[in-house]
């Protein structure tokens, strides 16, 4: 059997892990074609040496030197920097997992769409800062989008990976984060620590940050409405603390279909991979009778207001939810450092949402290049009102 070619963006990152997981278990199916990280050149240079890359990409321009040592008499191209990510996404391969964090992610989506090939989306932000743009450009280069989280994944095989007029309801479940059930001060006063400490999912920093203040599901709600082509009013969120039922369909008949799995990336990541067929991953089989019961409940929107900021954005579409996204990676990273205090993360991307409504900063992007300077433009909003928010 030819082996199907992939190409791993984000390839340091924890979805990368999983997927470089999966295609060494599973060799002879899939070969590597690139891999990429930002900074941490050592680790690049040692999953492109493990899973026999062709080429090796650090974004982080000034890195080249440092990876092109690391790599030296290994025959593998090096290659560095913003542009460099750009190209590489442009190499013709069958499968690429968009694995990038953040809007950083979106110009070598764009690129890797515009090939045609079947695109494994983790990157969410992509789908959220620019949903329509992406989702015409895959259609137009007679690609496909496979939703890789895992709420996404759990739908897209619950209807077998094509919508119609029987889906009356899509639900994200959630697993309400480190805060389910604490009280308002103690979130107030919530380290970078305790936020990070998600319940179930071993994530990247920023997602376990977005999981906390569930900006995560409003991301997610935005990235299904994309995905799915449904309104707000029938995109429902879960809390379910188990985190083993990952998403239900619900169908005009009263049927309701879920997909149940462990809370191991490696098996959304795996149903991408090999769609429409099935590998094995390596994840611990799900006991259900272990687990004993399953719990679902409402979100309290007061104590996470994000979900209402990303219907907001979701309703109003246009540059909005762009607006939100470059607003809350501003949040977490200032959270993270200590800047400002865990509340203030929602509260910034509010105040950051009105101030663009006021100033016009909310435009639909014409194209990808659009949408990158009003991410930027948005940022630059949000930095100049995080002072408001000093935590000290
Ligand atoms: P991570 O922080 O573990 O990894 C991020 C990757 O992106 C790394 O390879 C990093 O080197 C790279 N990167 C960071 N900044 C970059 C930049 N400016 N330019 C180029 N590359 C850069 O994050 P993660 O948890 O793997 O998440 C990746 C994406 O997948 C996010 O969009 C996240 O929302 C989504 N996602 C993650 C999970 C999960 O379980 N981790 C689940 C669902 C969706
Ligand atoms: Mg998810």
């Amino acid at each position: 059997m030819k082996r199907r070619t992939v190409s791993i963006f984000g390839a340091t990152g924890s979805i990368g892990a999983s997927t470089i997981d999966l295609v060494m278990r599973h060799a002879d199916r899939y070969e590597v074609e690139v891999v990429t990280g930002n900074a941490r050149v050592a680790e690049l240079a040692d999953l492109a040496r493990k899973v026999s890359a062709k080429l090796a990409v650090v974004a982080d321009q000034d890195r080249y030197d440092d990876l092109r040592l690391a790599l030296s008499g290994s025959g593998i191209e090096v290659a560095a920097g913003p542009d460099a990510l750009v190209e590489a996404a442009s190499r013709r391969v069958d499968w690429v997992m968009a694995g990038i964090v953040g809007a950083a992610g979106l110009p070598s989506t764009f690129a890797a769409a515009r090939t045609g090939a079947a695109i494994a989306l983790a990157n969410k932000e992509s789908l959220v800062c620019a949903g329509s743009l992406l989702t015409a450009e895959i259609a137009r280069a007679g690609g496909v989008l496979l939703p890789a989280d895992s709420e996404h994944n759990a739908i897209f095989q619950a209807i077998h990976g094509t919508m119609d007029r029987t889906v009356d309801e899509i639900i994200l479940t959630a697993s309400g984060g480190p805060f389910r059930t604490a009280s308002i001060e103690d979130m107030r006063v919530a380290t970078p620590q305790s936020a990070l400490k998600h319940p179930t999912w071993s994530m990247g920093a920023k997602i376990s940050i977005d999981s906390a203040t569930l900006v995560n599901k409003g991301l997610e709600l935005i990235e299904a409405h994309h995905l799915f082509g449904l309104p707000s009013a029938k995109l429902g969120v879960l809390v379910h603390p188990q985190s083993i039922v990952h998403g239900l369909v619900r169908f005009c008949d009263g049927s309701l279909l879920a997909q149940l799995g462990p809370a191991d990336m490696r098996v959304p990541i795996a149903s991408c991979l090999a769609w429409p067929d099935r590998i094995a991953t390596g994840a611990k089989p799900l006991d259900l009778a272990a687990v004993g019961s399953l719990q679902f409940e409402l979100p309290d929107v007061s104590r996470f207001p994000a979900l209402r900021l990303a219907r907001a954005a979701m309703d109003q579409g246009a540059g909005l939810p762009c607006v939100l996204n470059a607003a809350n990676e501003i949040a977490v990273a200032a959270f993270l450092g200590r800047g400002i205090g865990f509340l203030d993360i929602a509260a910034l991307i509010e105040q950051t949402m009105d101030d663009a409504e006021r100033i016009g900063l909310t435009r639909a992007p014409r194209d990808i290049n659009d949408m990158m300077s009003l991410d930027v433009e948005a940022r630059k909003l949000a930095a100049t009102l995080l002072p408001r928010f000093s935590s000290n």
